[in-house]
Order: structure tokens, then sequence, then C-alpha cells
């Protein structure tokens, strides 16, 4: 029998599970701009750039607050406001929070409204370039934790950089777990988060940007506080960040950055979670439950499942039965059908996911549900 290695499992698009080591790291009080704190952020900056091949051509600048912060910065950074116009691809719950952010600050946007599986493509987004003049800008989101889809970005990177569009990515839940060449990929920023793949606590946003956009970008923000550039002067001048950074959180990110290497970077991190999604789907396909998507678009990081069709399942009582065994498990998004999500990324193995499947099926008991298969209608065919 497998031994529960946390209280508490976070089974949830993020935050996620933490290790104890990352969890330990956090009980030091530092000071924000000691010599410490200052080689610290740097360690962090320079990991990030490095995971992406960017050399000398992309700088990492870190925002705080949660990842969206990043994102509302990019757009109020790197955007001229009275030229700009922002192609936004929606083809999930996160394209719509892209969109939000943007029409929040007054940026021209171009909707293009796509079924959730295929992932979006070259092909389609060219279309979309080519009927719509004067696009500067595409806003994208590589992995959408809402439904579990990837979208592959090189296709799309290739022609926005043959026609001149930059490309903005929310590779938010995606990063650290999946491989993002920057300058093969000719991005114009990523925006990151400390508490998906990474593995460490919210509270930070990091933005992966082409240096020379972040220079010319100087008096461009309206914001004070959502400035890359000047987060970046500073940063760069003094090695401190301009207002109190979250030290705590910064203190975790350094050892997730640690353990990250230590597992064998990207490709390991990936592998792991592709085993637990693997034992996960296999372990509740073959007692009936349905994914929302086929595995050749699903991301390994989170499944969406269909909810049985049994008329003694509710997600409520579902949730608070696997709460109870100290399972927190997320509902589905954006679909007319109704689903339940599990995240297979945090500190987790394959024996923590044979736990969850255990429970899953304890709980399905103690509810009453004993046939797990969907509407049959509810299934997306691709
Ligand atoms: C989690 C997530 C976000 C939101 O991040 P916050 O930290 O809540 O701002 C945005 N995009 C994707 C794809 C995510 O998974």
């Amino acid at each position: 029998m497998t031994e529960k290695r946390h209280p508490q499992y976070l089974l949830t698009p993020g935050p996620l599970t933490t290790s104890l080591a990352v969890k330990k790291a956090m009980q030091f009080d530092k000071s924000s701009n000691g010599p410490e704190m200052v080689s610290l952020v740097r360690g962090i900056r320079d990991y990030i750039v490095e995971l992406s091949h960017g050399g000398n051509t992309y700088e990492c600048v870190p925002v705080q607050g949660s990842a969206t912060y990043g994102i509302e910065a990019v757009f109020q950074t790197l955007t001229d406001k009275s030229k700009a116009r922002v192609l936004v691809i929606e083809n999930g719950y996160y394209g719509l929070r892209l969109r939000e952010v943007l029409s929040e600050i007054g940026i021209d946007i171009v909707r293009l409204e796509l079924p959730v599986i295929p992932p979006a493509s070259g092909l389609v987004v060219a279309a979309a370039l080519d009927a719509n003049p004067g696009i500067t800008h595409l806003a994208l989101c590589h992995c959408d934790t809402g439904t579990g889809i990837l979208n592959p970005l090189e296709g799309i990177a290739v022609v926005c950089r043959e026609r001149g569009v930059k490309l903005v990515v929310d590779a938010i839940a995606s990063y650290a777990g999946f491989e993002i060449n920057a300058p093969a990929l000719d991005v114009e920023a990523v925006v990151i988060s400390p508490n998906k793949c990474f593995e460490a606590v919210p509270g930070i946003a990091l933005v992966l940007v082409k240096r020379e956009s972040l220079i010319a970008s100087k008096g461009w923000s309206p914001s004070s506080v959502l400035d890359l550039y000047a987060q970046w002067a500073w940063l760069e001048e003094k090695g401190f960040f301009r207002t109190t950074p979250p030290t705590h959180v910064l203190l975790a990110l350094a050892k997730a950055v640690e353990l990250h290497k230590a597992e064998g970077g990207i490709a390991a991190r990936q592998a792991r979670y592709r085993r637990n999604y693997g034992r996960l789907t296999d372990g509740l396909r073959q007692r009936g439950f349905v994914t929302l998507l086929p595995d050749e678009y699903a991301s390994p990081i989170i499944a969406t499942f269909h909810d049985p069709a049994d008329a003694a399942y509710s997600f409520a009582t579902f949730y608070a039965a696997m709460e109870r065994r100290g399972f927190l498990i997320f509902p589905g998004r954006l679909t007319s059908a109704g689903t339940f999500r599990i995240g297979t990324m945090g500190d987790l193995t394959e024996d923590d996911i044979t736990l969850v499947i255990e429970a899953v099926l304890a709980s399905m008991e103690e509810i009453g549900v004993t046939n797990f298969s969907p509407d049959q209608e509810h299934i997306i065919v691709a």
C-alpha cells in the first residue's frame, strides 16, 4: 500500500502540490535588497533565459502579483496603444482571459474564435492574419488548462514571423514542462508562472521578453507598477526590486529551480507528467470514464474527464468526498458538457496518482455512482 506523501493534494490547474523542500525554503526572513536576495533573483532570471535558449537576445523580468499581472504588464509595456491591433486566439478559457485583459487596457483586438479541437494551427492563424489587415501582435495561450489543450507553437510562430506580427505567448501553465525555444520561435514575450510546471508557490509573474523590444518600449506603459521596462532597468542597475518583492516566494522559486535542474530539466519533468497522465487516464478509462480530449491533443499536465451520466453523480458531492480524502480537484470550464479536471503536475509521482485513482473510486462508491460513462452525445469528435 502506497503512503500519502502530502496531507492534502492540490490537483488543480495551479497552485499545486509543492514539495516539502520548497515549503521549507520559505521559512526564512530575508532582506529584499541584501546581497543574498540579489544573487538569488539573478539566478532565477538567468535560469529562465537559459531554459529558452535566450542567450543575449532575451531578458527575464519578474513582476509582483499572479501570472496574469505578467500578461497585463506585457501589453501595457510593449505596445503603442494608438497603433497596436492584437489577434487573440480563443479556443479555450485562457484565450478569453487574454481578450479580457486586452480590452480592459483598451487595445484594438480581433478575435479568432476556434473550437477546442483541433488545436490552433499556422494555417488557420495565417488565414485570420491575411483577412485582417494591420495586426501587430498575436496573443496565444500555449497550454490551456481550462480544457487541457496544447496549442503547438511552431507553425503559428512561422506565420507570425513571415508577416512581421509579434507573438505573445501565455505559457503560464506550460513553462518549465515544455520546450519553448524563444529565438527559434522569434517570440516577442512569454509569460511564465512559478506555480505550475516550476512547482513553486504563487506570488510573482515572470516575463521572458526580447531585449530589443524591451529597450524600445521605454516610457510606453501608462502604469507605474506594470511597466516591464522600468522594472527591468531598475533591477539591472541596482540588482533588487523597485518595490517590495515577495521574498518568501522568491526563496521557494529558487529552491524549485534547483529541483528542476536536479530532476533533469524540461525533458525529465515532462516525462514524469506524462507518466502521471498515462497512469491516471489508463486507470480511470479502464473503469469507464471518458476524457474530454483525445490524448494526441491533450497536454499531460491536466486531464479533463466527462461527468458520469449516472443520476447519483453531482460534481459538488464528488468534490466533497474527494476533499474528505485529502484530494482537491477542479470543475471543468468552457464546455457545455459537464466535466471535471484532475491535475497531474506538481510534486506528484505515479504512486501518488494511484492514490488519486483509489480516492476517485472510493468517492464514487460513497456517493452511489456505479456507472462512470458519460452521455454519448457530449463526447467531442475531432
Ligand atoms: C493558471 C493560468 C493562468 C492564470 O494565472 P494567475 O496566476 O491566476 O494569474 C493563466 N493562463 C493559464 C494557461 C493558466 O494555466
